[in-house]
């Protein structure tokens, strides 16, 4: 494959400090980037840019990594219309509406999954995203959950075992009987298709020793666990998941001050999904906080069709800044940096030399205006493994 030079970027975030201003975002003014083989092969100032095959004019955008959501719930059929605009009339959000998307999934034939996966997937795209998590959690049966997964797998690497997100009606009488077949039968015929196993550790979902149970598990089966945690009240979620070395604890939003100690002496990534807030009108979690006590953050969208249903990146970085106490720079970051760290990823949230060329030309001189100009479609390209898809 011919190497190809991006020339006249206004600014380049590469995401390594060893480049541009030294700073975490690494970035660097009127840049290029030399991409071959669907990976960065240089990046620098335009004036010291390399002989490559060909030469795109990037016509003054600015160049970010690709979005990486490390969070979204993907395998689902119908919609919750009707329940966000009674929650929005003032009725309160509970677990419990999650058994109207396992019913409408249980229902729908795999083509139509795969073509609402596709879809969404398509639509984070163009909003900038080139790496997708999606779990599953919506079958909650042990052929339905692989069914969920396998589906998954044909899109994106990064699936999520979410057999424990809700306890399915069958077993509302008998929930540790519903966690005994996560973490038996139901995970032996998911993790072939799974890389992460995850638990929804909240009152009304799983408690702590379910989740605990679960996780372990899948962590026996090679699967890394990552944990939703602390999403609607304080818990034990935050705890367990540094306590099993999680990739994230995603959500944080009810955190004692022993929850943010703990996560800042961890490799477990603090995953915040700002949309859920906004969609749930619920207090918003403290970015702030966690960035000073030195957590990694990283920020996603949670997409589903209950509590969450937006795809966009650039929504949930306007969001983090406005609401959160980030700053955009640490914003950005958290959607491309934060979100590899939550996938355990160095391939990917990044455009320096080794990354994969996956990346967002952005109609604007400078990344900040992601937060400065909420609403407004600036991702104008995207690029993965080097090719224009967008
Ligand atoms: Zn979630």
């Amino acid at each position: 494959m011919p190497s190809t030079a991006l020339t006249h970027l206004t600014t380049l975030v590469t995401n390594d400090p060893a480049y541009g201003d030294g700073g975490p975002l690494g970035l660097i003014e009127d840049a290029a980037l030399v991409v071959e083989d669907g990976t960065v092969v240089w990046a620098g100032p335009a004036r010291q840019v390399p002989a490559a095959d060909e030469t795109y004019d990037a016509s003054g955008r600015s160049a970010i990594p690709g979005f990486v959501d490390s969070h979204s719930h993907l395998v689902f059929a119908g919609d919750r219309t009707a329940e966000f605009a009674a929650r929005m009339s003032g009725r309160p959000y509970t677990a419990g509406g999650i058994r109207t998307t396992v019913a409408a999934t249980r229902e729908a034939s795999d083509d139509a999954l795969s073509a609402n996966l596709a879809r969404h997937l398509r639509e984070m795209l163009r909003q900038g995203t080139t790496t997708a998590e999606t779990k599953s959690g919506y079958g909650l049966s042990t052929a339905q959950e692989a069914r969920a997964l396998r589906l998954a797998r044909a899109h994106t690497p990064e699936t999520t075992f979410l057999g424990a997100h809700l306890v399915p009606p069958e077993y509302e009488k008998d929930p540790d009987g519903y966690t005994a077949l996560v973490a038996g039968e139901m995970l032996q015929a998911c993790a072939p298709y799974a890389r992460w196993v995850d638990a929804f550790c909240e009152r009304g979902a799983f408690d702590g020793d379910q989740t605990r149970a679960v996780l372990t598990a899948g962590r026996e089966q090679g699967l890394v666990p990552r944990v939703h945690a602390n999403q609607l009240s304080h818990g034990p979620g935050v705890q367990i998941a540094v306590e099993l070395g999680a990739a994230s604890a995603d959500h944080c939003t009810h955190l004692t001050g022993a929850d943010v100690d703990a996560l800042a002496h961890s490799e477990t990534v603090a995953t915040l999904l700002p949309g859920c807030e906004f969609s749930t009108r619920s207090p918003y979690p403290d970015a702030r906080r966690l960035l000073e006590a030195g957590v990694t953050v990283a920020l996603s969208t949670d997409c589903n069709p209950g509590s969450s249903f937006t795809s966009s990146m650039p929504f949930c970085i306007a969001i983090a800044v406005r609401e959160m106490g980030m700053t955009p720079d640490e914003a950005l970051w958290s959607a491309t940096a934060g979100g590899a760290r939550a996938l355990r990823r160095t391939d990917v949230g990044r455009l320096s030399p080794g990354a994969r060329a996956d990346l967002a030309l952005l109609d604007a001189p400078s990344p900040v205006h992601l937060a400065y100009r909420p609403g407004v479609p600036l991702v104008a390209e995207v690029w993965r493994d080097g090719v224009r898809e967008i």
